[in-house]
């Protein structure tokens, strides 16, 4: 059984919305290299990152097993630290079929008949008298609690605290508002479920990002963009041209673009119109800033439009450290029994991030919980 706090209309998580990209490296042994390196000695297991690479191998013919087909993505660069030792056996890989990873593994699930419970808030572990995890409880709608028993094991697969500025300050000592470009289901739950019990913590400072984004007015998340850069003002990028000469939204992912119905017209006029891009005068009346270093770099400043910009971070990493098996262990050092892991939350790059790595550990990392826990 599957328990989602989110509404039906939102499942999927990060998962659903991200680029899709996921590593199906060529050879563990390189692999694990290149892994450990990117860990800069962050991971306590070390049998962790020799599991994960060789399951990280079979993602693709994982997949395949499952009626879902894949293919090698057309990228310059496989591996973002190509210096680094096991880089050469790096490879990013997508699902071929335009449903997308996530819809694919749901397809998946259906025809296994698994449940999945929306709208349920898991509030806390169920902990036997032996010490075992034994489900969780949970609320449904106000007022009315489930308690869901587990006879093999949970695992938490909530994702990170992207969406929370409380728990970015607290664990990835983030200073300022940051919008996530991810789930905003992402709120630190499962974090918090693990902590409550007594879980270890790993390394929770990592993030991916930040980049340049857009916040639309009324909208809970952050779209990444490029554009055609003329030149910098604190906080804000600005254009020639009326804002026309903007580049497009970057890429099509994101929960901004896919779940808040985020748009952006090709020549930028429609944003003009909702002053979304307005002109740098005023931007500077607001700021009490000045243009003469615009005009320096021989700006038309007469001209220029604005386009207040907003860092934001698309995951965090960070979370309760699980090991080999996937397994959470307590502040104490002993294996929590019944309780596992998956995905962002405590993920394997506590340190440098490897693009496409999140979804191939979500791959790796729920077969090796599932299997732990049917063992
Ligand atoms: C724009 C964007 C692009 C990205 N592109 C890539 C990419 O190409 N390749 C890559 O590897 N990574 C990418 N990432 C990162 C990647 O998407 C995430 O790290 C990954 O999807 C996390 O998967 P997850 O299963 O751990 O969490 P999620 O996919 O977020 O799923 C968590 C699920 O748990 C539910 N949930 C949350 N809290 C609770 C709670 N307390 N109780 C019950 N349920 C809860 C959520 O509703 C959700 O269904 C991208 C991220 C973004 C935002």
């Amino acid at each position: 059984m599957i328990v989602d706090r989110a509404p039906e209309r939102f499942a999927g998580g990060s998962s659903r919305v991200s680029a899709q990209g996921f590593l199906n490296p060529t050879d563990p042994s390189a692999t694990a290299s290149y892994v450990s390196s990117l860990a800069q000695g962050s991971l306590p297991f070390p049998d962790r990152v020799t599991t994960w690479a060789e399951e990280a191998c079979k993602n693709s013919s994982w997949l395949n097993t499952q009626g879902i087909s894949t293919v090698e993505l057309d990228v310059v660069e496989h591996a973002e630290f190509a210096a680094l030792p096991g880089s050469g056996a790096i490879r990013k890989s997508r699902t071929v079929s335009g449903d997308g990873l996530w819809r694919s593994l749901l397809g998946a699930l259906h025809q296994m008949d698994v449940d999945v419970l929306y709208n349920t808030f898991p509030k806390a572990l169920m902990v036997g008298h032996t010490g075992r995890i034994e489900g969780v409880r949970a609320s449904w709608k106000p007022g009315s609690d489930l308690t869901i028993r587990a006879s093999r094991g949970v695992v938490i697969a909530t994702g990170g605290f992207a969406a929370s500025d409380r728990m970015l300050r607290r664990y990835a000592g983030v200073r300022g508002p940051i919008a996530t470009a991810g789930s905003t289901f992402s709120t630190g739950g499962g974090l918090r479920l693990a902590s409550a019990i007594g879980a270890r913590m790993g390394v929770t400072t990592a993030v991916a990002g930040p980049y340049a984004a857009y916040r639309p007015p009324g909208c809970k998340t952050a779209v990444p963009v490029r554009f055609i850069q003329r030149g910098r003002i604190g906080d804000a990028l600005v254009v020639d041209g009326g804002g026309r000469e903007l580049d497009v939204w970057r890429a099509s992912s994101g929960w901004g673009r896919q779940m808040e119905g985020t748009r952006w017209s090709s020549d930028n006029l429609r944003e003009v119109g909702l002053g979304w891009i307005f002109p740098l005068d005023l931007w500077l009346r607001r700021q009490g800033g000045t243009d003469e270093a615009l005009r320096r770099r021989g700006m038309d400043v007469g001209s220029a439009m604005v386009l207040p910009l907003t860092p934001t971070i698309l995951n965090t990493q960070g979370g309760p450290v699980r090991d080999e098996r996937g397994r959470l262990w307590s502040r104490e050092g002993q294996v929590i029994r019944g309780l596992f892991s998956a995905g962002e939350l405590g993920s394997i790059f506590p340190s440098l991030y490897q693009g496409s790595g999140n979804l191939a550990d979500c791959l790796v990392s729920g077969r090796l919980a599932a299997r732990a826990a049917f063992a």
